[in-house]
């Protein structure tokens, strides 16, 4: 058994290796912890190992969370990674820092209209299908500039980059090949004029390959909390996503 602390210690080891290897400097690949179905302990513990942006799936489970580590919340950067209905858009654009699921329009719009005014600008990501799966959420690379020129746009949200889950891959060179793919669109769009500087790609299996394409922020959960349990099924909890 390792501790949440060993793992993010062992995972510190593998951004800088990873680093090194694509001859980037550590400090510019951010880590973010993905802790949906950990309890609230599990974030304090990362937390008192010094990580600080987390990421959640759902949205529920995401605020009953941050209501139990309201007294880290000034510490912590909260980041809605999971598909995002329309009906949930207000209690995201009320609670979370980041979005990395904006997949729609209209979507992000909603978020720019209902993010309060007392909070900044709320920081998003634009999903990519990167792999073209007919099952994944994400803008098509075809539809992708238009949208993003748009969100840019609007006055509540601070368009901030990419994201993208690609299909599992089994080894480096394959493992790279959709992250350098994302890494191209992102390249366009800066191209284009939008002052992108996230790319947030790379999960526990495949880090390596997208700090090598060039990933700003990896998104992490098993690594660093240990597998997850299989979600079953309750007539009472529907996940609210
Ligand atoms: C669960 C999840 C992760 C983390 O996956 P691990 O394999 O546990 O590291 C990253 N990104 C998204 C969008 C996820 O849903």
């Amino acid at each position: 058994m390792f501790s949440i602390a060993e793992n993010l210690q062992d995972l510190s080891l593998r951004v800088q290796r990873a680093c090194e290897q694509a001859q980037r400097s550590a400090k510019d690949v951010t880590v973010l912890a993905v802790s949906k179905t950990c309890p609230a302990d599990a974030v304090r513990q990362a937390y008192a190992a010094g990580q600080r942006a987390f990421g959640e799936n759902y949205v529920q489970e995401a605020v009953e969370k941050m209501a139990a580590l309201v007294d880290l919340r000034p510490h912590l950067s909260w980041h809605l990674i999971g598909p995002l209905q329309s009906n949930k858009t207000r209690v995201v654009a009320e609670h979370f820092d980041w979005v990395h699921s904006v997949d729609r329009l209209k979507i992000a719009q909603r978020l720019s209209e209902q993010r309060p005014d007392h909070l900044p600008p709320l920081q998003v990501c634009l999903q990519v299908n990167i792999s073209g799966e007919s099952s994944k959420s994400g803008l098509s690379a075809a539809e992708l500039p238009a949208v993003a020129q748009a969100v840019a746009a609007l006055p509540r949200l601070h368009l901030r980059g990419l994201m993208a889950v690609p299909a599992p891959a089994e080894g480096l060179a394959a493992q790279r090949e959709p992250h350098r793919a994302l890494a191209a669109l992102w390249a366009q769009l800066r191209a284009q004029g939008l002052a992108l500087d996230t790319l947030s790609m790379g999960m526990s299996h495949d880090l390596e390959a997208a700090v090598l394409e060039g990933a700003t922020l990896v998104r992490v959960g098993t690594a660093i909390f240990g597998s997850r349990p299989l979600k079953t099924p309750s007539p009472t909890q529907t996940p609210l996503a």
